[in-house]
């Protein structure tokens, strides 16, 4: 099976090719710029899932009218940290939290700030996946996972990137950005989506 991912990120392109081999999926994987794909996307949803399908469809829309890779099947996920005492934030916007180029130090900063004085057990948050495929003949499939955690009450750990030195996992006892690359892609959020989605297409 082709797979092209609607990504351009070669660090995520090799996590999901790993996590899917890992999980028993033989593919022959490349990113949507080695598939000719050169634009952005514009993420429109309101949910992880719509963005996902719709980063997916974009590129699956753009093979068609190629003419090329069009037995390719189409995977993009969206992914983000949901907060529930922040109503969900900074959820779908968690790349574009204060701004795309601001620095993920800077971003927990400001949630540590803003969830000050909130005590443990609202403290609850959720690393959220939403995996997204179209096929060839266009069907759609789009699932989601979830990591649970809390918000620290500080920044800890230098593994990992973005909001992982402020999720805490209180049965591990430690942020995610303390764990091992590959202990956090057995737990991850973005490890469960694309394991789910390996399964689905295995038996596709
Ligand atoms: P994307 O949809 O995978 O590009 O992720 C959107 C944003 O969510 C990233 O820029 C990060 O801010 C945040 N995010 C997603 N996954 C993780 C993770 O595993 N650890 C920390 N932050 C994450």
């Amino acid at each position: 099976m082709k797979i092209v991912l609607a990504t351009a990120n070669a660090h995520k392109m090799r996590e999901i090719s790993e996590i899917m081999a890992e999980a028993g999926f033989r593919a022959d994987f490349r990113d949507m710029h080695a598939a000719g794909f050169a634009g952005d996307i514009e993420e429109t949803g309101t949910t992880f899932e719509e963005n996902a399908l719709c980063k997916a469809r974009a590129v699956h829309t753009f093979l068609k009218e190629q003419g090329t890779l069009e037995d390719a099947v189409v995977l993009a996920d969206d992914s983000g940290l949901v907060i529930d005492a922040l109503d969900g934030e900074p959820g779908i916007y968690s790349a574009r939290y204060l701004g795309e180029d601001t620095p993920h130090s800077e971003k927990n900063k400001d949630i540590l700030r803003r969830m000050e004085g909130v005590p443990e057990e609202e403290r609850t948050a959720r690393f959220v996946c939403a995996v997204a495929a179209v096929f060839p003949d266009g069907k759609e499939e789009v699932l989601r996972r979830a990591l649970e955690g809390q918000i620290a009450y500080e920044s800890a750990g230098t593994n990992g990137f973005g909001y992982d030195p402020i999720f805490f996992l209180p049965e591990r006892g430690c942020t995610n950005a303390e764990l091992t690359p590959e202990d956090k892609n057995s737990i991850s959020h973005r490890g469960q989506g694309f394991r789910a989605m390996a399964a689905l297409l295995n038996n596709h």
